[in-house]
């Protein structure tokens, strides 16, 4: 690169750009993938062949339906959004947290999340501007009460996201402090419900009871992490601004018409998830019962461990070593220091990942 153009990229990008980096997404060619909590199911062979009859006839030549108004009505029912709320869909979850923190974006605006939580909330806020604040969360990995209500009260934030489970400690938020932070908070809270199928409860019911909640969903860890498609429920007013803000073409037809097939065979999806839940509760149980391991109980399809008496960077290497692909998180220090996230995958691989893991310790 000559010196001129480095001169205009330092002059023109700004340094908060130029000092991160870019999403990093780890070579996985060969490896036993568990690292990015996805389904490791895909579906039967004539399902397939009836998907790609269903694509057959999709008009590609055409701009997609902008609204994608079948496939809303098909989410509303499936997910079971109240009579009443609206919603809109992103290009995965991913993009509907950017559609809310551009629509809400102004100097001194701020974005408040319980951390360690998702990292996508900060790296947004930062792409355009907003403050973060992160409250820790407290030792059993709840929500630290005091703290939070005094954040809320100092800051003002004018969104909260609250990963119901949270990633990465795989916990559900005490419904009660839930509701609490919901009574307090001056903006927006954001309940992010990414892990639902694996959960076993939801503020989905609870829209329009506070008029600042929206509960945020995505078919992503249901199997269909390739469509990129979430969606975001909440009442009409708020959800009416977050459209101008949503590029009119977000959803690709493709999207559409997969996403409403694999609707139309939500029993495959939910058999799936439901048989994820098991092999989640089997693998805590084994890694439970691991010497030098901690590992936190779960509600969605991945477990946050920790290796004590051994550092967590050459356990990762080691697993790695033996073809398994998990997650290192322990460069993220604080809470997570000696941590590691394990997404579950088939009977089989979860066996090689323990057999790997034991190895590796
Ligand atoms: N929210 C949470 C809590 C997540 O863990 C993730 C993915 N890791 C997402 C949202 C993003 O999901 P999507 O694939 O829909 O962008």
């Amino acid at each position: 690169m000559s010196n001129s153009i480095r001169e205009k990229v330092e002059k023109w990008i700004r340094p908060e750009i130029r000092a991160l980096k870019a999403y990093h997404v780890p070579d996985a060619a060969g490896l036993i993938k568990l690292d990015a909590m996805e389904n490791p199911y895909t579906w039967p062979e004539a399902v397939k062949q009836a998907w790609l009859a269903k694509l057959h006839d999709v008009a590609i030549n055409r701009y997609p339906d902008p609204d994608a108004r079948r496939l809303r009505e098909r989410l509303r029912a499936a997910f079971g959004v109240p009579a009443g709320m609206e919603l809109i869909l992103g290009n995965g979850s991913d993009e509907l947290i950017q559609i809310i923190l551009m629509s809400v974006s102004k100097p001194d605006a701020v974005v408040l999340a319980p951390t360690p939580t998702f990292v996508m909330y900060e790296m947004i806020a930062g792409f355009v501007r907003m403050h973060f604040v992160g409250v820790p969360l407290a030792q059993d990995f709840s929500l630290d009460m005091p703290a939070t209500l005094k954040a809320i009260e100092t800051h003002r934030p004018a969104v909260i996201f609250l990963a119901y489970p949270n990633n990465p400690t795989g916990n559900l938020f005490s419904r009660a402090d839930v509701e609490r932070i919901l009574d307090k908070a001056p903006g927006l809270v954001v309940l992010d419900e990414a892990y639902h199928a694996f959960a076993g409860d939801s503020f989905m019911d609870r829209l329009g009871r506070h008029d600042n909640l929206l509960v945020m969903r995505t078919l992503s860890k249901q199997g269909l992490a390739g469509l990129r498609l979430g969606l975001l429920a909440g009442p009409a007013a708020w959800l009416v601004e977050f459209n101008k803000v949503r590029l009119p073409y977000n959803i690709s037809s493709l999207t559409q018409a997969s996403a409403e097939f694999a609707l139309a065979h939500l029993s495959l999806l939910d058999e799936q998830a439901a048989r994820l839940r098991q092999d989640r509760d089997k693998l805590l149980q084994s890694l439970a019962g691991m010497r030098g391991v901690r590992a936190w109980p779960s509600r969605t399809n991945f477990i946050l461990f920790r290796v004590e008496n051994r550092d967590a960077g050459e356990v990762f290497a080691g697993l790695r070593e033996r073809g398994v692909l998990i997650k290192n998180l322990d460069s993220a220090g604080g809470a997570l220091a000696g941590c590691l996230r394990v997404t579950i995958g088939t009977p089989e691989e979860n066996a090689a990942f323990l057999r790997a893991l034991e190895a590796a310790l």
